[in-house]
């Protein structure tokens, strides 16, 4: 219990949490109930967008069965948001967990990059 009261409980010193709470300035691209979708700082592609959720939970693993469903429509409705800007003729889906795949902010996210034939993005590098 002490443990899920600590991982739902806003933390101070996360940068994504300041941004849900409007402490830190990000362009907020859409807001639902629970989360919402800001553009990337450091973009791969032109709207490059992230899934906040509002609570602070550490990773994917930390986020309620019962968000996952919201979470889902939220990501169609910013492809949707993506598509009609011509941002993008298809996208990727994509969310680091843990240090060690990648993962810098330890508030659960996901990102959604809009992607073009021959835009030669690639995310999944060994560089
Ligand atoms: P990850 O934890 O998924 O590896 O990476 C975190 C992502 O958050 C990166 O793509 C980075 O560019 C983005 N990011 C880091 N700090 C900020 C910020 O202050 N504002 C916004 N909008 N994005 C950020
Ligand atoms: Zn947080």
């Amino acid at each position: 219990l002490k443990k899920i009261m600590a991982d739902v409980s806003k933390k101070d010193d996360c940068i994504f949490c300041k941004i849900v709470n409007g402490g830190l300035k990000s362009d907020i691209v859409r807001t639902g109930k629970n989360f919402i979708a800001v553009k990337d700082i450091s973009p791969f592609a032109e709207g490059h967008t992230l899934i906040l959720p509002k609570q602070h939970y550490s990773t994917m693993l930390d986020i309620p069965n019962g968000l996952g469903g919201e979470m889902l429509q939220f990501v169609k409705e910013v492809v949707s948001d993506l598509t009609k800007k011509n941002l993008g003729t298809g996208f990727n889906i994509i969310s680091n967990n843990f240090k060690s795949a990648g993962q810098v902010v330890m508030h659960a996210h996901i990102h959604v990059i809009p992607r073009k034939d021959g835009d030669g993005i690639r995310y999944f590098s060994k560089d």
